[in-house]
């Protein structure tokens, strides 16, 4: 793709955002009750068919379907993979997970670890840890100039926690629309630490966990109803032959949503979560702007919640975006599985226009004009 100055017009093609659903094992307390597994996934055909006792069969397609035994390496393979490489080449990509709680969203965006001593090798290191790995192993191939910045931050109750500041800190951030960039928002006051290896970011990521996990305890939070955004951002500057330089910014945002439970199909609270005074009012907006832009309605109502302002560009805008969502395999939460398979199918008629980010600069040539006069001067003195 030629290069062009501020962002390339060229790439806006439309591309329907990817979405792929993730069956996790029975658990303990499902056998235990034995509750059937009324899940059966045909990953071939990308196919899931839900088969409950009172309900008809009824059978969904998705872009990709991961059974209960896929691995931690095969999810990262298949869905986040070739989004790092669109990453590397000035793209912004986003991953959702979405799922009732306890289905695996955590598990599959942080996963778990078998030791503190954090290697590639671990087979429960989820998304965040593998893209971040992979990330410098392909940086270092490359002879760019390059860094790469992350951030991590929770939206609970419609307020912003920086998950990265020291563990007791928790003052609410801020979000502004970014005067430069129509669409976009910057938040005040958010840590963006500059990381130089994939080791640095694990230490980060188990940071936020934990901070996640104490403010949790310490500020009563319910942590079904807390969604966390962690974000990388890679600068790169490419010299060519010419003597230009070619700046790419990528960006990559993984998301961890709040326990879908309380939200109904369309996105609309149920009653019970209404009752209970129980509004997530970014989950219940991200459903709706989902609907609307299903819909291709004029109006979507990004600016009604902190999430949907947050990650605009995402859903509809210039972003590549995946959808996980996770589901359980049990006739316990036929209901619930009912309604994470159709917001996901919903969901895949959205479509957005991904963009390149790069500008092409004349400094190499400047400065090559400057060294020439320097170097003129010079013959000119002697
Ligand atoms: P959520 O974040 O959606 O609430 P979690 O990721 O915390 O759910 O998962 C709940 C439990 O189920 C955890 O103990 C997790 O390790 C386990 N689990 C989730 N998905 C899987 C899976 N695909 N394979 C094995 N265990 C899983
Ligand atoms: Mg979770």
């Amino acid at each position: 793709m030629p290069p062009s100055a501020g962002s390339s017009r060229k790439s806006a093609r439309e591309c329907n955002i990817q979405v792929a659903v993730r069956c996790r094992p029975l658990n303990r307390k499902e056998q235990d009750e034995n509750s059937p597994s009324i899940v059966e996934c045909t990953p071939q055909l990308s196919k899931i068919t839900v088969k409950g006792l009172k309900y008809d069969s009824k059978t969904f397609a998705y872009d990709h379907v991961f059974p209960p035994e896929t691995s931690q390496v095969d999810v990262y393979e298949t869905l986040v993979e070739p989004l790092l490489d669109e990453v590397l080449t000035g793209f912004n990509c986003t991953v959702f997970a979405y799922g009732q709680t306890g289905t695996g969203k955590t598990h599959t965006m942080e996963g778990v670890r078998s030791s503190d001593a954090v290697t590639v090798e671990d087979p429960g290191l989820g998304i965040i840890p593998r893209a971040l790995y992979q990330l410098f192993e392909k940086l270092e191939q490359t002879t760019n100039e390059f860094s790469v910045r992350v951030s991590f931050l929770e939206i609970y109750n419609e307020e912003l926690f920086d998950l990265l500041s020291p563990l007791d800190q928790y003052q609410k951030l801020r979000l502004f629309e970014d005067s430069r960039s129509k669409g976009s928002v910057v938040i005040q006051g958010l840590e963006e630490v500059i990381v130089h290896n994939a080791s640095e970011v694990f230490g980060l990521i188990q940071r936020g966990t934990e901070k996640r996990r104490t403010s949790e305890t310490k500020m009563n939070k319910a942590s079904s109803r807390s969604h966390s955004v962690f974000s990388v951002t890679v600068h790169q500057k490419e010299s060519s032959m010419t003597g230009e330089e070619l700046l790419k910014t990528g960006k990559l945002y993984l998301v961890d949503l709040a326990g879908s439970e309380n939200i109904g199909r369309s996105g609309a609270k149920k009653d019970r979560a209404r009752e209970a005074g129980n509004i997530n009012q970014s989950l219940l907006t991200l459903g709706r702007v989902i609907q609307k832009l299903v819909q291709k309605e004029q109006h979507i109502p990004y600016r009604e919640s902190k999430l949907t302002r947050l990650l605009q560009d995402s859903l509809g805008g210039r972003t590549k975006t995946s959808i996980i969502a996770t589901i359980s395999p049990a006739m316990c939460n036929l209901e619930e599985t009912l309604s994470t398979l159709d917001y996901a199918f919903h969901a895949k008629n959205i479509k957005n226009r991904p963009e390149i980010n790069q500008k092409l600069t004349k400094k190499a040539l400047i400065k090559e004009y400057t060294d020439e006069i320097e170097k003129l001067k010079r013959d000119l003195l002697a």
